[in-house]
């Protein structure tokens, strides 16, 4: 009831009940937030520093320059569509329905998270594999399911399909699985993803796999996608980002492949979250998605960065570990300090000028082997740069 004051009228203070109670402001926010204030060096989350190819954006110039300001049909513009079902065609080999199996979306994330809205209610079980992404946990919970966390293999970070199958009970519904794999840059292999068909066939079991990676993988690795797997692709969520694949993440745009009775459903989520998204870049992109090599030269780009950063760490006393695909490389900082990983990192932020990320962030409970993620997809100057202050240590 208001309060009478003077001439004043006191509210009492709205009551919230969390939905996600136990989460806080996200690390790359608390990360990049803390580099811009210090001036730091930002290895920290996962974006380029360096330009977006001039072509793209200059055929997004184009789209508004020519009107295609207004709203897109709400799964996606059909030419996008069809481009990407003939670029999945082309690369898996899958034949999917443009009309009815994609849908364009704001970002992975979101693509992720309205997979999960779509299939979950109260009391399911997810299962996880840990360090994972940090918005699967809270994306799962805030549906009222349960994560169950299956721990990787150390070390390698491969996946324990043991575990995952001891895991399943009747209250599973889904398993999210993640490669090329954000934060440790492992990835899965083909008897992975038979394992994976093996343990759900015959079940109700849905996957949302998230390939936001899909074409930043080294050493000549061919990606595993789902849609190369056609018993996988039927309980599917394939989640996929064009903001990781043409260096525009602030674009935020990406898409979900999924059958078509799992897309109806996930339209309907979509549909009154975002509705569609943003028309300039999806005329543009549809266009772009042609030009094979632009996405195909990306790996070996990407692999020099990694190769390169690998080579300059070895002057420091950290211990990096294998990295075979995503923006990122893990490494330990156990000759350096017994502080924790968060601690540490707030200290190389402040004090040595290079931000990175705590991979405890990626553990629901905070496990802390004392190792930090680095974003390696930077202009050469800057890796360089972060190295010549990481060497003090
Ligand atoms: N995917 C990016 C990363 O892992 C971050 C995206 C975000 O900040 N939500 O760094």
């Amino acid at each position: 009831m208001p309060v009478l004051c003077l001439n004043f009228t006191f509210y009492p203070l709205m009551q919230i009940s969390s939905p996600l109670p136990k989460v806080g402001t996200n690390i790359f926010t608390i990360m990049s937030g803390l580099a811009a204030e210090t001036g730091a060096i930002n290895l920290g989350q996962g974006f380029p520093d360096y330009p977006m190819d001039q072509e793209l954006h200059q055929l997004v110039a184009k789209a508004m320059a020519s009107g295609h300001n207004q709203y897109a049909p709400m799964p996606g513009l059909p030419s996008l569509r069809n481009a990407i079902a003939a670029k999945i065609e082309r690369i898996y080999g899958a034949k999917v329905d443009p009309a009815n199996e994609i849908t364009i979306t704001p970002g992975g994330t979101y693509a992720i998270y309205t997979a999960f809205t779509t299939i979950l209610a109260e009391g399911d079980e997810v299962i996880v594999l840990e360090p994972s992404y940090d918005s699967y946990v809270p994306n799962i919970e805030i549906n009222k399911a349960k994560a169950i966390l299956i721990p990787l293999k150390v070390p390698g970070y491969g996946v324990d399909w043991q575990a995952v199958e001891k895991a399943i009970t009747p209250k599973t519904k889904a398993i999210i699985i993640n490669s090329p794999h954000n934060p440790t840059g492992a990835v899965l292999s083909k008897v992975d993803m038979l394992e994976l068909e093996r343990i759900t066939e015959g079940t109700n079991i849905f996957i949302v796999s998230d390939e936001v990676y899909e074409h930043l993988i080294f050493d000549g690795i061919e990606h595993q996608s789902v849609l190369r797997y056609p018993k996988l692709l039927e309980r599917s969520f394939v989640c996929f980002s064009f903001g990781k694949v043409y260096n525009c993440t602030g674009w935020k745009q990406g898409y979900c492949v999924a059958p078509a009775a799992l897309m109806k459903e996930f339209r309907k989520v979509h549909q009154f979250n975002a509705f569609s998204c943003f028309t300039p870049t999806q005329v543009a992109l549809a266009e772009y998605l042609f030009n094979e090599q632009a996405y195909l030269r990306l790996a070996g780009e990407l692999q020099t960065k990694r190769d390169y950063f690998i080579s300059l760490m070895k002057q420091t006393k950290f211990s990096l570990q294998p990295s075979y695909g995503s923006y990122f490389i893990c490494g330990t900082y156990e000759k350096i300090s017994e502080e924790g990983d968060k601690d540490f990192a707030i200290r190389l932020t402040k004090e040595i000028g290079v931000a990175t990320i705590p991979v405890s962030a990626f553990y629901q409970d905070g496990k802390d082997d004392k190792v930090l993620r680095f974003c390696f997809s930077k202009k050469q100057a800057t890796l360089e740069k972060a190295v010549e202050r990481l060497v003090k240590l």
